[in-house]
């Protein structure tokens, strides 16, 4: 049968009904995808080191990668172990400048394949063997030439050597695939054309080859998926909105309303969301300020005049708790102008048919809503995807509503130009004038006793503490298990038992965790801003918007468990008042990194600031701690190649503009987003 790259992949040698069924689970269905499958790393058996080096690198080596050797066996042979019963096969291997002892566990077929006086290359870890303190290679890999070997996912029962094979088998299909991007951005980028960039991805012949193959993918996924965001702005430009009028005096009441002065940044902000307003052409704009530095009133001014020309407004937040402050905020705000505000949670429904309605993701589900809509406010819009942001957006005449995004989350600026490149963005860098820095110490062990009496001292002054207590790892957590609710109660009954009973038997004490209803949830913050408690014990939830002014306490335990631009965000939540607040990290890890990031906090009080930290540090899914389809998931891209990015992003933007003329390239975006959904 003559292969091409549309063959079904049960047609190759080697692939049976049964694999076939495996290998589509990985999303490899033709031989196309399978040339488009790439390995996830590789072994580089071509830097050999001397064994006289190796043994001499020990101490460093137990933290490092395998190193690679090029060495004759000396002897070899099977041990069986008398208590667990395993085989270890035992070698000792020499080159030119010493000899060292190799050890496999349960491969004893070793003993026959690798006779004594044949030259081998290994690649393992060194380490001291815990029954005669020798020094030996561990489970190393072998290979026969001094090459990088490819290594792709093992799932499935699909091992790396059988991927690697059917690689082989199809590799001269290669010359059919296709080249999707214009001679002159290649050239100009000094990129590999796609053939040579897939077969050096799946057998380098070198490291510099594949380093450039890895540059050529880089590209591809940062200028494909800029593209599409360009594509989606060039698309809601073509839409049209309704103009909103800008009536003055109207603003300038509204500003006089408020018990505060605007800062420079919020008006600037509000400025341009009201000149977008002004436009037929649809506002798509993200309006980014670090927490407390006032976006809701910012959005509600935009709210505000939206209604005034006799359209409504529709404001969705991630979470009920969020939802129900956003709610009460603007019912403060709105109702003096003759506003009416209502409410859509999964538990609560009130005034749905109001001019500005608030609600978590059930706004999308509700029918009504969607009704005669000028303005869609969408909080902490990174939580929901793309399609629910369409969702709301969704109308039944060719207008479009404006549309606001609103972030806390310290998105890098080189990350930003990626990510948001669909939209304009605003920055409210400035904090509102009565606001203290809150003072942040990191706690160790033993000084646990006198951080207790400190927050003693404060609840007694009348302030009011956030315990935060997490147990739960943010990657469990993001795989949506209900049980990880479970345990984030038991997580906090402990601390709160513990400080109830233990440390601070006077003070009234609530809990507030992820298996609570949200009508409960909502009482226990009600009470607590209503001072009705002095500390709340808590999980994460209260991480993103919670407004309480006269908490002056974050005490966070295990507080290196947590990426750092969420635990900027716990800090948020206080020093929200002209009251100095204090944020307190307790951490009981002694590992040099977590001390070094926690310090940050000590230090850095810019939300930004420390998102590039933990980004150079632990890499963008730790920094947002959960994983969103398509934020920043690409397989070679990385965040810090500032340049590549700023290229890739500006061959998309000319791309853009005659999309029409590149069919290859709308096809590979189409295929992209398909594998997305
Ligand atoms: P965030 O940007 O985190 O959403 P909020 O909009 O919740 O911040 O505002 C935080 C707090 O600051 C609120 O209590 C709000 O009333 C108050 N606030 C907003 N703007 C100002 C200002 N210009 N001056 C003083 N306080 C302000
Ligand atoms: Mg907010």
């Amino acid at each position: 049968m003559q292969i091409k790259l549309d063959t079904n992949i049960q047609f190759l040698k080697g692939v049976g009904p049964k694999m076939s069924v495996k290998l589509e689970k990985l999303g490899v269905e033709t031989v196309r995808d399978l040339i488009f499958y790439f390995p996830r790393g590789y072994n580089d058996y071509t830097q050999i080191t001397k064994i006289r080096d190796l043994v001499s690198m020990e101490y460093e080596a137990r933290s490092m990668e395998g190193k690679t050797i090029r060495a004759k066996i000396v002897n070899i042979k099977n041990k069986r172990t008398s208590r667990r019963r395993f085989t270890i096969t035992e070698a000792v291997v020499a080159d030119e400048t010493g000899s060292i002892k190799v050890v496999w566990f349960n491969q004893p077929y070793l003993e026959k394949m690798l006779k004594a006086g044949r030259e081998i290359i290994l690649n393992g870890k060194v380490r001291r063997s815990s029954y005669s303190s020798e020094l030996q290679l561990e489970s190393p890999n072998r290979a026969e030439k001094s090459k990088i070997v490819p290594v792709y996912p093992e799932t499935l029962g699909i091992s790396s050597y059988y991927i690697s094979k059917l690689q082989k088998a199809v590799s001269s299909q290669l010359g059919d695939v296709r080249e999707y991007i214009p001679d002159v951005i290649l050239k100009n980028n000094q990129l590999l054309p796609i053939q040579e960039a897939i077969k050096q991805l799946h057998e380098p012949e070198n490291s510099e080859k594949l380093e450039k193959a890895r540059q050529r993918m880089a590209f591809d996924e940062l200028f494909l998926f800029s593209l599409q965001k360009q594509l989606l702005k060039k698309d809601i430009l073509i839409r049209s909105s309704p103009k909103i009028e800008i009536d003055e005096d109207f603003l300038k009441k509204f500003a006089k309303s408020l018990p505060f002065k605007l800062t420079g940044a919020q008006k600037k902000a509000a400025w341009s969301i009201i000149k977008d307003l002004n436009s037929d052409k649809p506002m798509n704009r993200l309006l980014n300020g670090d927490v407390g530095s006032g976006k809701t009133v910012v959005a509600a001014m935009a709210a505000a005049l939206v209604v005034k020309s006799g359209l409504r407004v529709a404001l969705m937040a991630p979470t009920e708790i969020l939802t129900l402050q956003h709610y009460e905020t603007l019912k403060r705000i709105l109702p003096s102008f003759s506003i009416s505000v209502g409410l859509v949670s999964g538990s609560k429904k009130e005034l749905v048919d109001a001019e500005v309605v608030v609600g978590t993701h059930a706004l999308i589900s509700g029918k009504t809503i969607q009704k005669n809509l000028g303005l869609v406010i969408i909080d902490e819009q990174h939580r929901f995807g793309v399609q629910q942001r369409e969702k709301l957006l969704q109308t039944k005449t060719s207008r479009r509503p404006h549309f606001l995004s609103m972030t806390a989350t310290p998105i890098p600026r080189t990350m930003s130009l990626v990510v948001f490149a669909d939209l304009d963005v605003s920055v409210i860098d400035e904090m509102p004038r009565n606001r203290k820095k809150t003072i942040t110490k990191v706690i160790a062990g033993d000084s646990r006793r006198s951080a207790y009496n400190f927050i003693q001292k404060e609840i007694g002054k009348g302030h009011q503490a956030f315990v935060i207590c997490p147990l739960i790892e943010e990657q469990e957590r993001a795989s949506g298990k209900l049980e990880i609710f479970e345990e984030d109660r038991k997580a906090v009954l402990h601390e709160y038992k513990k400080l109830n009973e233990e440390i601070f038997p006077d003070a009234k004490i609530a809990m507030l965790h992820g298996k609570m209803k949200s009508g409960e949830k909502e009482k226990v913050m009600a009470d607590f801003r209503a001072k009705k408690f002095d500390i709340l014990v808590s999980t994460s939830v209260v991480e993103v918007g919670v407004d309480i002014p006269e908490a002056t306490i974050m005490m966070i335990e295990n507080a290196d468990r947590f990426g750092l631009a969420q635990l900027h965000q716990f800090r948020g939540r206080v020093g929200r008042s002209d009251l100095q607040s204090y944020c307190l990290l307790f951490s009981s890890s002694m590992s040099e990194n977590a001390r070094k990031r926690l310090g940050y906090m000590e230090n850095i009080h810019s939300g930004f600031e420390l998102a590039e930290k933990d980004l150079k540090l632990r890499g963008p899914g730790v920094l947002y701690g959960y994983k969103q389809s398509g934020f920043w998931d690409f397989q070679f891209a990385s965040l810090s190649d500032k340049i590549m990015i700023e290229k890739a992003t500006e061959a998309a933007k000319t791309i853009a503009y005659e999309i029409e003329k590149y069919p290859l390239i709308l096809k590979k975006i189409s295929d992209r987003s398909k594998h997305l959904e």
